[in-house]
């Protein structure tokens, strides 16, 4: 069956990217099945079906989170797919660079940040950055590796191969698909101060559509399981 899904389902993140949901399997009903089927119990109305899932998540009762699975269309810079295909449960197929000739298409942030001065792999705002320099090197950079892509094509050159001259910040597209709970698990990591800002716009995105799609089950996470530092979702900020 098709189902129709709402203009809400793709956010835009970042200057040319998005998160899309494709697909959807189960919802917070499905939790609360799963969870009473031990006992051949069924939906016992939003007041004590609610109170399971807070109960679940307080004690870390997982597995029924398991049975709500989301696919996602995802377009992000391979530098932040390279974190994401770190989170090995779940399941991605990627756009291919050998099949297809790559698109122009890079990723140029709107802000440059300076290094972080405590943590040496985060960075920060409030920086002295020459940014009309930072972005004269990063377009210039692009420009002459798309550049050399092209002409390593043209000598001839396998597209597999002539990839090589191009940088991480180019776009690519993929579909992951994952469940409630591996989706908990990449938004606590991933909407958080200490990931990258820009996956953290990513996890964001992922987090408005899972809040769409199980409004219990994202109370009961902010409540009892986010330990998000700074990620604002709906304009607010993390209980904890
Ligand atoms: C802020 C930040 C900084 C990071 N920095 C680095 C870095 O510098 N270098 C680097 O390499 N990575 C880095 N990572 C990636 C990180 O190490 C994890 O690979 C990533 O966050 C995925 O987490 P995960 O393994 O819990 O998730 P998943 O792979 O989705 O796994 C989910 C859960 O399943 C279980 N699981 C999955 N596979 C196994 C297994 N083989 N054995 C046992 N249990 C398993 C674990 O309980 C795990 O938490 C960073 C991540 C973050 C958030």
């Amino acid at each position: 069956m098709t189902r129709r899904l709402s203009r809400r389902a793709e956010i835009p993140v970042l200057d040319k990217g998005f998160v899309r949901l494709v697909d959807a399997m189960g919802d917070d009903a499905a939790v609360v099945l799963a969870a009473r089927v031990s006992y051949a119990g069924g939906l016992k109305g939003e007041e004590q079906d609610r109170k399971l899932i807070h109960f679940l998540l307080r004690h870390q009762h997982m597995t029924p989170f398991e049975h709500a699975i989301f696919k996602f269309h995802c377009k992000t810079p391979i530098f932040v797919m390279r974190q994401w295909i770190r989170h090995r449960a779940g399941s991605f197929n990627e756009k291919s660079a050998r099949y297809a000739e790559a698109v122009d298409e890079f990723y140029f942030p709107d802000k440059w940040r300076a290094p972080a001065t405590a943590n040496k792999q985060a960075s920060r705002e409030n920086g002295r950055i020459d940014s009309p320099l930072a972005d004269r090197l990063l377009r210039d950079n692009c420009r002459q590796s798309y550049a050399a892509y092209q002409n390593l094509l043209r000598a001839g050159v396998a597209r597999e191969m002539a990839r090589m001259a191009l940088p991480v910040n180019l776009y690519t597209e993929f579909y992951w698909t994952v469940n409630a709970r591996n989706l908990m698990h990449f938004i606590n990591l991933r909407a958080d101060a200490a990931a990258q800002w820009e996956i953290q716009k990513y996890a964001e995105a992922l987090a408005e559509l899972f809040k769409a799609r199980m409004p219990w089950t994202w109370e009961a996470f902010r409540l009892l399981a986010w330990t998000g530092k700074n990620a604002e979702v709906d304009g607010q900020s993390s209980p904890t």
